[in-house]
């Protein structure tokens, strides 16, 4: 069976609600057929309480009694929520255990006063173990037979508390053997292990990355998933700047560059197991798990930019050694380096002038104090002698690391940074550039480090105006509209009908889209569509409804609101009441996006957009004339001595040309809505009852309830259409539906014109708009063509979004 570890951090291990989407993520993987080995953090914040318990109790604060309390509480709810009932005193059983011994623990050190790193790892692991537990215990409570690991007893380290170092062959042996042990689902604990002697030791802070990559190389598993509370690894930590964006994939080494300086969302060393076995992790957010994350692999970094990311170390010193008698002097950088390091002081960065006067390093700023005794005791010949000066020490300063694979050999990048930060004033006080050259660090001041962040990141990631739709309805002209995305040119996002959804913020296959969404869609639940359309970072969103449907028009405020332009065919929004109407044109021009609608009069026939133009080259309209209904056309094209009224109805019913209820046609229904659109965007301010049409029907026949009664209801009034139609035929004339648009008023009836009309030549079912204006007062401006069909509304709708998207 194949194997994928999975690794929940405290974020997305909170509370409750998390839980259970961590739980509702594992129980997924199983129903693929897959043996998911998740590893997991301590519940989030636990690490740093029981790092604060500590402080508490070795400084004689007995409050640490209480707070253990509500840790322990904190656990007990959760499990009561999540775990049967039947096996919630047992699971709290094995928590009180671990608890027992947190709390003896904390005594001890209450009394004694002396933390030794052996017994902070200890507390430490406290957290991890009891998360596991009640993990497992809750996956069980869902009908899952689990299994729970303690890593102490498969990872093997030396004896460094704090951050220990894996001892690989011994621990890939005991991991290959401990897991062949079952194929069921397992529970491990992240971030602790275990001496030679079987003392609890930890990896790090944030080491539970590292366990599930320790636990995915030795098994070689098909990749290993990291669930965190981010889109996967950013161009920059979002919490400093919100232009950050998820970068889809990226080598190895870049992940591992960003994490080094800072980008807490994976921990550096857990690339190195997964790198030497080729296994890519990726990076979730286990709050979306739609979205697709990021891929560290041996693929490389894909990105449109020359920087991968930009990460950032906040509290650090930087120190200066310098004196004239360093000059020419050999040794004296090793000297330096070798005492800070036997005495565990990491050199985050360093810079050495030419003239070797002066070496510069950067040291975490907790460590300064510490640094600078060490170096005076290190050289207290040289600085007695004043051969070197006394330490400077600058504390109060951050780190900012521009990190990128594709910036070796390139020029010009390292201009374009210090450009970006000189612009905004920003003091740059060391610079250092590895020869890798896929790294250049600049040391400034910390207040800086935000508006540094900002303003880099708007230097190396500029905003490409790129467009993505959401389409909501996939109905024939919905149907339409996704063929004409084929070609790839417009991402599609997300789609939704009254019954299935799909998202991807990576965009959803176009191809065979409508079964894929039969068969592999969510359930349709159109606030998490919007909720994800709002949160998609896309610069440019477009919301294409081609429903018909009153509720989501009621959508269209939050719609435009968010952002996102809307493109429709659904003539309801513009004919609800006017306040509504006007609206919607109000938060459109406050949220600087459009609302489009050509194709809700006359299909894809530009009648929208040529009154617009009129009316903004200050023309003025006089009155609209227009034959606006496919199937009324038709039928009045059609009609004549020789064939009956019904049979042509029965006729537009069989060619699609009419709705499958012709009733809803022939009472002139959507004539009116056109029509009130039409006049509402000529100015007048016109609702609904404003629009009568003339209904060609009986109102026996609107009441009738079979489609044979329908005809039969229609036939009864065949007689005397042939009796107008054939004294019409001898005057020359024919019959129009046409609707009228003057002097503030619509009005819409059957109307007989003769050859000197512009409607006389009209066939099949075109539709029809003669505009008069002072331009045109005559003779109108005429636009005529298919007013229906899915294919010329799908092209339409096209258009519009074509002219917001500006591809
Ligand atoms: P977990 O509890 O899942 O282990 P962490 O808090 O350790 O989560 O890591 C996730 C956090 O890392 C994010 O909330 C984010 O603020 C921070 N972070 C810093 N830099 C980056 C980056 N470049 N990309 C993504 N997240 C980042
Ligand atoms: N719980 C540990 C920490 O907070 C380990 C981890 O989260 O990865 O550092
Ligand atoms: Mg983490």
């Amino acid at each position: 069976m194949q194997q994928i570890i999975l690794k929940f951090g405290g974020s997305s291990l909170a509370d409750t609600q998390r839980i259970s989407r961590a739980l509702d993520i594992i129980e997924d993987i199983i129903d693929q057929g897959k043996q998911p080995l998740t590893v997991v953090s301590a519940l989030g914040g636990v690490t740093n309480t029981l790092i604060s318990l500590c402080d508490m109790a070795i400084s004689s604060d007995k409050s640490y009694i209480t707070s253990l309390q509500d840790l322990i509480s904190r656990h007990k709810k959760i499990i009561y929520s999540l775990v049967k009932a039947d096996q919630q005193s047992n699971t709290i059983f094995r928590i009180q255990e671990i608890f027992r011994e947190l709390r003896d623990n904390l005594n001890g050190l209450f009394l004694l006063r002396e933390l030794t790193p052996r017994a902070h790892d200890l507390i430490m692991s406290c957290g991890e173990r009891v998360a596991a537990i009640l993990i497992a215990a809750a996956l069980q409570s869902r009908d899952i037979r689990t299994e729970y690991c303690d890593a102490r007893k498969i990872i093997v380290t030396n004896n460094r508390f704090g951050s220990a170092k894996v001892q690989f062959p011994e621990t890939n042996t005991r991991i290959q053997s401990h897991f062949i042990k079952s194929i069921e689902p397992w529970i491990i604990t992240g971030f602790i292990a275990a001496n030679t002697t079987g003392e609890t030791t930890t990896l790090g802070r944030s080491g539970s990355d590292y366990t599930a990559s320790i636990i995915g190389a030795a098994l070689n598993v098909e990749k290993i998933v990291i669930w965190t509370d981010v889109d996967g690894v950013m161009t920059a930590d979002p919490r400093k700047t919100t232009d950050a964006f998820a970068i889809p994939q990226i080598s190895y080494e870049d992940a591992m560059e960003l994490s080094h300086f800072g980008a807490k969302v994976i921990f550096p060393p857990t690339m190195i197991p997964a790198m030497k076995m080729n296994i890519p992790i990726h990076i979730r957010n286990s709050f979306f798990p739609e979205k697709p994350g990021t891929v560290i692999s041996s693929q490389g970094t894909l990105a449109d930019y020359h920087a991968t990311g930009i990460a950032s170390i906040e509290h650090v010193a930087l120190l200066r050694m310098q004196g004239s008698g360093m000059v020419g002097v050999r040794g004296i950088s090793a000297r330096l380096f070798d005492c800070l390091a036997q005495r565990e002081i990491n050199i985050i960065l360093i810079t050495q002038a030419s003239s070797e006067h002066s070496i510069c390093f950067a040291v975490d700023a907790q460590k300064t104090d510490l640094a600078i005794q060490i170096l005076e005791e290190t050289f207290q010949l040289e600085m007695e002698t004043g051969m070197i000066d006394a330490i400077v020490p600058e504390r109060d300063t951050a780190i900012i690391a521009v990190v990128g694979d594709k910036m070796r050999h390139k020029p010009g990048i390292a201009a374009e940074i210090f450009r970006a930060l000189g612009r905004q004033q920003i003091n740059v006080k060391a610079i250092s550039q590895g020869s890798s050259e896929r790294n250049i660090s600049i040391v400034i001041a910390r207040e800086d480090e935000h508006a540094a962040i900002n303003v880099l990141h708007r230097a190396l990631f500029p905003i490409k105006e790129k467009t993505v739709i959401y389409l909501i309805g996939t109905g024939l002209v919905g149907q339409e509209f996704i063929k004409l995305l084929m070609d790839g040119k417009l991402q599609l996002n997300g789609v939704i009908n009254s019954r299935k959804m799909l998202l991807h913020s990576d965009g959803v296959k176009v191809n065979k889209l409508v079964s894929h969404l039969q068969k592999k869609g969510k359930k349709a639940d159109i606030s998490h569509f919007l909720q994800m359309m709002k949160v998609d970072p896309t610069p440019r969103k477009i919301c294409v409804d081609c429903t018909a449907s009153q509720d989501i028009t009621n959508c269209y405020h939050d719609i435009l609101a968010m952002g996102v332009s809307i493109v429709t065919p659904n003539k309801i929004a513009n004919t609800r009441s006017m306040d509504y109407y006007t609206s919607l044109r109000e938060i459109s021009r406050k949220n600087q996006v459009l609302f489009k609608y050509e194709t809700t009069v006359g299909a894809a026939l530009p009648v929208i957009s040529t009154l617009r133009t009129m009316l903004e080259t200050g023309d003025r309209i006089h009155r609209i004339e227009a034959v606006l209904s496919g199937t009324l056309s038709y039928i009045f094209n059609t009609l004549s001595s020789d064939i009956s009224f019904s049979n042509i109805v029965k006729r537009a019913v069989e060619k699609g040309f009419s709705e499958p209820d012709p009733r809803e046609d022939l009472q002139g229904i959507d004539v009116a809505r056109k029509a009130l659109i039409l006049a509402r965007e000529i100015g007048y301010e016109l609702e609904m009852p404003d629009a009568v049409p003339s209904s060609l029907i009986s109102d026996a026949c609107k009441m009738a309830a079979s489609s044979e009664e329908i005809i039969a209801l229609i036939a009864a009034d065949d007689a005397a259409w042939r009796k107008r139609i054939t004294a019409l035929q001898k005057n020359g004339k024919v019959l129009r539906y046409i609707a009228e648009i003057k002097e503030g008023k619509i009005t819409i009836s059957v109307k007989e014109i003769d050859a000197n009309h512009p409607f006389y030549h009209l066939s099949g079912p075109d539709n029809i708009v003669a505009i008069y204006s002072d331009r045109y007062p005559i003779n109108p401006l005429v636009i005529k063509g298919a007013g229906a069909g899915a294919v010329v509304t799908a092209g339409g709708i096209m258009g519009d979004v074509i002219g917001i998207a500006g591809t």
